[in-house]
C-alpha cells in the first residue's frame, strides 16, 4: 500500500521566508474560564516546549457578545511582558477586521488602527503574520492592499494573510498586494472537507499560500461525535490512531497535514497536555487507502 510522505517539522509561511512549525496553537478560547496570565503562560510554554511555535490569535478573541474585545491578545501581551524572551521563540499571528456590531471593517483608517491596537495589546514591535479575519464586501481590494503593504514597509507586520475569504476575494487581494499573501485560513477538518474539492487548496498551492486550518476537530465535535456521519469519520480516524498508538485527535491533525498543500492545523485546546500531544501528529503515517477512507466517511458517499 502506498504511503504518503510524513510532514516536515517546519515549513515556510507562503513566500515570506518565515519558518513556522507545521502545527499551530490557537488562542480563540484563551481568555475564557477566568484564565490568568500565569495560566496563559503555562499554555504558551506547553506549546513552545512541544515545538509548536506558530501561535494564532485575533483582536476579537475574548469578545463575548457585549465586551472583551482584545482580551485574548491582551492576555498574551501580559505573558510577554513578564517573560519577554518568549517572543523570540514564537511566530506570532493575529487578525483584525471583525468589528462588532458593524460587522466588518477594512477601511484604510480602521485597518491602520486595528494593527496599531494589536501591537499595543500584544506589547510587541512587530506582528509576524497579520490576517484579515473576514472579508469586508464594502472594501476595495486595491485600497486594502495599499494599507497592508504600508504596514509591511513600515516594519509593523512581516507577512499577510486572510481568513474566510472566497477564492475570488483571495485572488483580488493577492493581485493588488506588492508583498503578496502568505496564508489563507479557512475552516478545514475531517468534518469540514469542502476545501478539498472546491478548489481552495488548489488555489493555495497555485499562489504559494500556506493554508491554516481553523477548528481542525470541528470545534471539538470530533472528540465526541454524535451523528452517524461524524461517528463514521471518527471510526476511520480511530483505525489509524489505534494502529499507530495515538489519539483520534492526533490522527485528525495528521490527516490534514498529509495533504500536499501543507495544511497547518491550528490546535484549539486550552489544556497543556492536549496542546503538547498535538506534536505527535508529525509521526503518523497514512496510506492512500486510509486517507481516502476518512474522506469517503466525511462525504457520506463513495467517490466516483
Ligand atoms: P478545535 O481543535 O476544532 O476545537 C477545540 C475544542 O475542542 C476545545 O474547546 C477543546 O476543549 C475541545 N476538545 C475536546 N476534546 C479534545 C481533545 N481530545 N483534544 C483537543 N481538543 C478537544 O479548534 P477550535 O478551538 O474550534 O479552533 C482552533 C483555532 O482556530 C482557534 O484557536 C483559532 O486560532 C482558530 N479559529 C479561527 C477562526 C477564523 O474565523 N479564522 C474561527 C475559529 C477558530 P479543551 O480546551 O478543553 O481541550
Amino acid at each position: 500500500m502506498s504511503e504518503l510522505p510524513l510532514p516536515s517539522a517546519t515549513r515556510l509561511l507562503g513566500k515570506s521566508g518565515i519558518a513556522v512549525s507545521t502545527i499551530a496553537w490557537g488562542m480563540w478560547r484563551l481568555a475564557e474560564d477566568g484564565r490568568t496570565a500565569a495560566d496563559a503562560a503555562r499554555l504558551v510554554h506547553a506549546a513552545l516546549d512541544a515545538g509548536i511555535t506558530f501561535l494564532d490569535t485575533a483582536d476579537i478573541y475574548g469578545f463575548d457578545g457585549t465586551g472583551g474585545f482584545g482580551d485574548a491578545e491582551a492576555l498574551l501581551g501580559e505573558v510577554l511582558a513578564v517573560e519577554p524572551s518568549l517572543r523570540q521563540r514564537m511566530v506570532l499571528a493575529t487578525k483584525g477586521g471583525i468589528l462588532p456590531p458593524l460587522p466588518y471593517d477594512q477601511s484604510a483608517d480602521y485597518l491602520r488602527k486595528a494593527i496599531e491596537d494589536s501591537l499595543r495589546r500584544l506589547k510587541v514591535d512587530v506582528i509576524d503574520l497579520w490576517q484579515i479575519h473576514r472579508p469586508d464586501i464594502l472594501a476595495h481590494p486595491q485600497e486594502v492592499a495599499r494599507v497592508l503593504d504600508d504596514a509591511v514597509a513600515s516594519g509593523k507586520v512581516r507577512a499577510l494573510g486572510v481568513s474566510n475569504f472566497t477564492m475570488a476575494q483571495i485572488a483580488a487581494l493577492d493581485h493588488f498586494l506588492g508583498s503578496g499573501l502568505a496564508t489563507t485560513q479557512p475552516e478545514i477538518s475531517p468534518l469540514r472537507i469542502t476545501c478539498f474539492e472546491n478548489g481552495e487548496l488548489d488555489q493555495a498551492m497555485m499562489l504559494g499560500l500556506t493554508p491554516m486550518a481553523w477548528s481542525p476537530l470541528g470545534g471539538g465535535r470530533l472528540a465526541s461525535p454524535e451523528t452517524a456521519r461524524d461517528k463514521a469519520v471518527a471510526a476511520a480516524l480511530d483505525a489509524v490512531a489505534e494502529a499507530q498508538g495515538v489519539s483520534r485527535t492526533v490522527a485528525a491533525y495528521a490527516w490534514l497535514m498529509a495533504h500536499p498543500a501543507g495544511i497547518v492545523p491550528i490546535i484549539g485546546s486550552q489544556k497543556a497536555e492536549r496542546i503538547a500531544e498535538g506534536a505527535e501528529a508529525l509521526n503518523v503515517r497514512w496510506t492512500r487507502q486510509e486517507w481516502y477512507a476518512v474522506l469517503v466517511a466525511a462525504r457520506g458517499e463513495r467517490l466516483p
